[in-house]
């Protein structure tokens, strides 16, 4: 038999075990915002990894401040793996959910399908990586070092857990996210997020007495909406978006202030750049009015490297030796692959589950998918071990 038909049974043989581990995960509500949800959801993750995977060689649990903590484990590496260079796999354990959404949307699984706050985005994709290594370590499989980052913000933007993500995948030699997948594909780029603020102070008068004593910052404001939207060039993935407008305070008062939430998107640095630049430089035409501009990038772009491209392939070949295909999309969505993108690290994102409906009530993983992505996350990491030969050694005959 081979590695990847040993693996293969394996993962259907622990499909019930797999799936008890979900509903476990998912019956724990893990909102960014509520700190005690977020702590309970951590304890477990840690305890639930010990049960599954036996102790790592290192853990460390870093304080997320307000938000949730991160957890960062390393598991060593085995037989002809033990030397090759680590495998970063991330992941969240924090959901877009309220506590009290189990209530109208209880973890159920009906036929191929599963529900429940969380289940796609991405409680799946954490089972499936946890359940991906004890099937290489319970069949002899050998691996490289395995280290862990799972954070509790990544769904508010990573605020507290980006420096230990970038700082443990600086030397990886692949990162793995179990982000979900769209439609089965996995992500390959993913654009770069700015999110910017303007507040904009002019000068208050009356209206009517004194028209020419205002400096309207509302009118400034209208000008810098058309200057922001003018910035977008969809052609070239760059979308910006004036989200939040507030301003003035009376009918009759010249407004003395107003202020601009911005979302912009972008595929490339050099649009970053071309956008930081002309936000910058932007002014009213009523210079009496100052201009603040706050925020930035919060998610660098992650471009598909060629590093990314050979992370893939490998990935595809391995699934059609499975007996499925595997397709790459670029999203608009950002996720913690961007940070390890932006250092230069080979990035393969939503290995995770197989769904839909993300942040909304429709969320939805399968059973199968769960299994057969499982089952490719193992050949993947296992091949892995061998990246120094010249070609990752074959786990699976086509
Ligand atoms: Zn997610």
């Amino acid at each position: 038999m081979t590695r990847a038909a040993e693996l293969r049974r394996f993962v259907h043989a622990s499909t019930g075990a797999m799936l008890e581990d979900l509903e476990h995960f998912v019956r724990i509500e893990t909102p960014s915002d509520d700190r005690p949800s977020l702590d309970a959801g951590a304890d477990w993750v840690r305890q639930w990894m010990d049960r599954r995977l036996g102790p790592p060689v290192s853990y460390r649990r870093e304080p997320g401040g307000p938000h949730g903590d991160t957890l960062i484990v390393e598991h060593a590496g085995s037989g002809a793996g033990t030397s090759a260079e680590p495998v970063c796999i991330l992941g969240h354990y924090d959901t877009v959910w309220p506590v009290g959404t189990l209530e109208s949307m209880p973890f159920d699984r009906t036929g191929d399908v599963l529900r429940g706050p969380g289940v796609f985005d991405m409680k799946a994709g954490l089972v499936q990586a946890v359940w991906a290594l004890r099937a290489l370590d319970q069949t002899g499989c050998p691996r490289p070092p395995v280290r862990w980052v799972i954070n509790g913000d990544e769904e508010i933007g990573s605020p507290a857990s980006r420096r230990h993500i970038e700082e443990q995948c600086r030397d990886a030699g692949a990162v793995l996210v179990f982000e979900p997948s769209a439609d089965g594909a996995v992500k390959t780029a993913r654009k770069g997020i700015g999110t910017f603020d303007v507040t904009l102070t002019g000068a208050e008068a009356h209206a009517g007495l004194d028209p020419r004593a205002g400096a309207s910052a509302i009118s400034a404001l209208a000008e810098l909406i058309q200057a922001a939207h003018g910035l977008a060039d969809l052609d070239s993935g760059t979308s910006v978006n004036v989200g939040l407008v507030s301003g003035g305070s009376r009918h009759n008062v010249t407004a003395g202030s107003a202020s601009a939430g911005i979302d912009v998107r972008v595929a490339t640095a050099a649009e970053a750049d071309r956008i930081d630049a002309a936000l910058s430089a932007w002014r009213p035409s009523d210079p009496r009015v100052a201009v603040r501009l706050e925020g930035g990038w919060t998610r660098p772009v992650m471009a598909r490297s060629a590093g990314i491209a050979r992370l893939f392939e490998q990935a595809a070949d391995i699934a059609s030796g499975l007996g499925f295909g595997l397709g790459e999309t670029a999203v608009g969505g950002a996720s913690d692959g961007n940070f390890a993108a932006a250092l230069g690290r080979p990035v393969l994102d939503g290995l995770g589950a197989v769904g839909g409906g993300a942040h909304s009530r429709q969320e939805h993983a399968t059973v199968s998918g769960l299994t057969e992505r499982t089952v490719l996350a193992a050949v993947l990491i296992s091949a892995l071990a061998a990246v120094e030969e010249p070609g990752p050694r074959p786990l699976v005959r086509r």
